[in-house]
């Protein structure tokens, strides 16, 4: 039952670091989509919250992904979610540990404040994050 390791192609990683690079000062987010313990593509999506440090994705857009990929054979689901800190550690922020309603979810943050940037993934349960091993591929 521990699921500390996910299988992360380099695509994806490089995508997410590119996404938030992209939009700092703002955090970038987005969803990742994949199966089990394995993600495949990460979908960018507009940060619609105004806030300087914080990020939110519309629930229309979470909605839309997930209508569309209730399509897909074999199926694909939401995995997970990204999000960055632009000047920060790529560490869960006491937001974003108060606001993490799917324990489920992988929580992967690009932290832009250091060098070199990182990528780093956490489950966040009951107000507590802990490490998942991201297991690079591709
Ligand atoms: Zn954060």
């Amino acid at each position: 039952m521990a699921r500390d390791r996910v299988v992360f192609p380099k695509a994806v990683r490089r995508a997410l670091l590119a996404h938030a690079r992209r939009v700092r000062p703002r955090e970038c987010c987005g969803l990742l989509v994949g199966r089990g313990t394995t993600v495949q593509f990460a979908v960018a999506l507009p940060n619609v919250d105004t806030r300087p440090a914080r990020f939110k994705i519309d629930d229309r857009d979470h909605l839309d992904l997930r209508r569309l990929l209730r399509g897909f054979r074999p199926p694909l689901t939401i995995v997970g979610v990204y999000h960055s800190h632009p000047r920060g550690p790529a560490r869960p922020s006491p937001s974003d540990v108060a606001e993490a309603f799917y324990p489920e979810w992988l929580h992967v943050i690009v932290g832009l404040g250091g060098t070199p940037h990182e990528v780093r993934a956490f489950r966040i349960r009951r107000a507590r994050a802990q490490v998942v091993h991201l297991v690079t591929r591709g």
